[in-house]
């Protein structure tokens, strides 16, 4: 073994768990750190907590000298903590979070200093900023950026550093960030859901969108990921043969969880319990070394931010623990990948989940109303759903063979299937007492029986009803959850809009009773949304042919999928919502293309580095101890020397046929991409990328690894895939 990667496996082997103790119950831990309602309450005036409670349910704007006593009171709060900064926190769409920290001290002349942190500091900040990606939006304005207080998303204490959750926008208003948009389509989905809800229940005044999302990871000894410069600058493995054991006796799923690893998620859980995180679940996933992690599920905007914050304490926990965490959607070639299942549902201020059956056959109607207009949203926009998951690394992911596939389609099961067929047969027009009451008894009325025995789970499915919620399963693993997030909602809230004016309009001019209307218009729906319906296995090939002839999307990779992000459909959906305006769109369009371009030709010039500095140099090593070792044999056995040596004369040969291929493959992914890099639009320039560099990939990684198998493994220097994934 060479001597890297020995000190490396040394190292992980040696390692101890740390010891974590938890002296106090979760409960008791959770929120510590959030300045939350009950924290507001005990710190503010009534006046003010009232203020802010109604910024937060309603939307309305908190005044000045209101926010100077929040502020103040939110102060106390963090110097009584220990806390000396504060930060306005935002999520740029650069993937990463974003902060900039300033002193809450300030000098006041003659050698006297305070504690200072006023109203204005809360509200708005205007960060130097002009280096996040902006897509030309700042360039044709201003050049300022401007942070802006979300009160709906509590301030918290990270470290030593007082965290405000903000929006980012430019100084013309365009959104820079991913929240300022997923605010915006959680307003839209709010107003369309009350509306329709109105038809059942007059009580209800809002409607929120609920998020759970599991987050699935890798965790790998730091030592070993250092002698990797592919995880180490891509998060994934670009090279490396696959291990003669590796997932396939499923031993390690659900299996007793490894110490170093139960010590990692022990100490991460009690920073999400201190950060108000409520993080529940934690299991082996499939893959050796492969974990998930999910919470109680909470209100959308607020689950984005948790999400995307304990990305970043997952990252912060696990330097203390020697853990290098890879949130990257496929890591290890052959071996499964990750995603962020995203769970979603409706809520009313009532306590209702509206896509949880209810006990009444009314509310089983407004469940029908909600579970349907949702399926006929994606069946109508499958193709802008699919964009809002793309990226270069779930490219990897997608389409393999145990992750969704890249096209969309909604699960339902077998139990409301047949629902949905009887609700497909009443009668157009108004319905007859006994229809009717046929419907409520023998339809609509059994569904929450139905559904407590429907175990029916295909794993298969992208878009999945799980019994209360539909489980979006092709995000990715890496990906902020408000991309998807903020287009399922908006779909579903334009979809209720125009349901709610279809009823409106048989009750009105048809004259019908709204009963009658909503079973007509949900009739018509149905019909119109058998496109999306499958309940098949959908990483099959079968569905790929059968999905075609549906006239389904199936845009395998990103440049591809992405180009329906600026239809005049796309645009149309966000402008009618107010979720974002044509400049907004297209700038987002030219950062997502951007980055795809940046990944993938990262990728090739590490790539390209590794097989040239790395492969190349040891198989030519070993070439020459075979070659002295020929010679040896040749002055030995002399004439004879060609049949002794002949193992050795083929594996010369082979040796240097890799040689001669990975050195021409790499010339020639270095010209594409130089070639590439002259195209001024990014929409066809991507696409060169996609097809002219990153099959390359394939090819040279297909050289590389066979050496791995022939030279001697005492001279190979990469830490091999047995190793990375076994080594506890
Ligand atoms: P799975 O079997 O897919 O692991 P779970 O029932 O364990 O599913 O739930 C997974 C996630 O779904 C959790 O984060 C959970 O909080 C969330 N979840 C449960 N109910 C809802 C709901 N009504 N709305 C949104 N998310 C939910
Ligand atoms: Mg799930």
């Amino acid at each position: 073994m060479s001597t890297l990667r020995f000190f490396a496996i040394k190292e992980t082997l040696n390692r101890t768990p740390l010891k974590i103790s938890e002296t106090k119950r979760r409960s008791e831990l959770f929120g510590a750190n959030v300045y939350n309602k009950a924290k507001m309450q005990q710190t503010l005036t009534k006046d003010a907590f009232e203020s802010v409670t109604s910024a937060i349910e309603k939307g309305t704007k908190i005044d000045r000298s209101v926010a100077n006593q929040i502020a103040s009171s939110m102060k106390d709060w963090a110097l009584s903590k220990g806390v000396t900064h504060y930060t306005h926190w935002f999520q740029p769409l650069t993937g990463a979070t974003a902060e900039k920290h300033d002193a809450f001290f300030e000098t006041m002349g003659e050698g006297q200093a305070i504690e200072r942190f006023g109203g204005s500091q809360l509200v708005q900040q205007e960060p130097d900023a002009s280096s996040f990606p902006h897509g030309g939006i700042r360039n044709t304005f201003e050049a300022r950026g401007y942070t802006a207080w979300d009160p709906t998303s509590p301030a918290f204490i990270y470290g030593t550093t007082l965290c405000i959750p903000t929006v980012f926008v430019s100084y013309t208003g365009e959104a820079l960030d991913y929240k300022t948009p997923l605010l915006r389509a959680l307003q839209a989905i709010d107003t369309a859901a009350v509306a329709v809800c109105k038809y059942f229940d007059k009580n209800v005044k809002k409607v929120n969108a609920s998020l759970g999302w599991e987050q699935e990871y890798f965790l790998i000894d730091s030592a070993l990921v250092s002698s990797r410069p592919d995880i180490l600058l891509t998060g994934r493995t670009l090279l490396g043969h696959a291990s003669a054991k590796g997932q396939q006796l499923d031993d390690h799923y659900f299996g007793t969880i490894p110490n170093r690893a139960m010590a990692y998620m022990r100490d991460l859980e009690t920073e999400c319990m201190l950060l108000g995180i409520p993080v529940k679940t934690r299991h082996n996933e499939v893959a050796p070394n492969q974990f998930e992690l999910a919470p109680i599920y909470e209100e959308a905007n607020l689950a984005v931010d948790h999400n995307a914050l304990l990305m970043d304490v997952m990252d912060k926990i696990a330097e203390r623990h020697n853990f290098k965490v890879l949130f990257h959607e496929k890591p290890f070639k052959g071996i499964n990948g990750s995603g962020k299942h995203n769970n979603w549902s409706l809520s009313t201020d009532t306590g209702v989940n509206l896509l949880s059956p209810g006990k009444t056959p009314m509310s089983n109607l407004q469940f029908l109303t909600f579970f349907i207009n949702t399926i006929k949203a994606v069946n109508d926009n499958e193709e802008l759903l699919r964009a809002t998951i793309a990226s270069a690394s779930n490219d990897y992911r997608l389409g393999a063979n145990e992750a969704p596939p890249a096209i969309m389609s909604v699960f339902i099961g077998d139990q409301l299937t047949k629902v949905l067929n009887e609700l497909e047969n009443v009668t157009t027009g108004k319905l007859s007492p006994k229809e009717k009451t046929d419907l409520k008894l023998n339809v609509v009325g059994k569904i929450p029986e139905i559904l407590l025995d429907n175990t029916d789970r295909n794993r298969t499915s992208p878009f999945a009803f799980t019994g209360n919620k539909f489980e979006f399963r092709a995000v990715g693993s890496k990906a902020n959850c408000a991309n998807p997030m903020t287009m399922l909602n908006s779909i579903v809230a334009k979809q209720l809009i125009e349901f709610k004016a279809e009823v409106d309009a048989l009750i009105d001019k048809k004259d019908m009773k709204k009963d009658d209307a909503v079973f007509n218009v949900l009739r018509e729906y149905i019909k119109k949304s058998k496109t999306i319906l499958f309940e098949g296995n959908g990483y099959g090939e079968a569905w790929e042919k059968e999905a075609k002839k549906r006239g389904l999307s199936n845009n395998k990779n990103t440049p591809e999928a992405l180009q329906v992000k600026t239809s005049k459909k796309a645009i149309a959906l966000y402008e009618e919502l107010g979720v974002m305006n044509a400049v907004e769109i297209q700038a987002r369009y030219e950062i997502e293309m951007e980055e795809y371009i940046m990944r993938v030709q990262i990728e090739g010039r590490v790539l390209g580095d590794i097989a040239r500095n790395h492969v190349v140099p040891t198989a030519i090593k070993y070439q020459n101890v075979l070659i002295e070792n020929v010679k040896g044999l040749k002055e030995i056995y002399e004439k004879d020397f060609k049949k002794v040596a002949k193992a050795q004369l083929d594996l010369i040969e082979d040796i240097s046929l890799h040689i001669v291929n990975i050195n021409d493959m790499v010339t020639k992914m270095t010209n594409n991409r130089k070639e590439a890099n002259l195209i001024k639009d990014v929409s066809v320039k991507a696409r060169e990328y996609c097809e002219k560099v990153k099959p390359l990939f394939e090819d040279i990684r297909y050289h590389c690894d066979k050496l791995e198998l022939l030279v001697d493994d005492e001279l190979w220097p990469l830490i091999k895939y047995r190793e990375i994934l076994f080594t506890k």
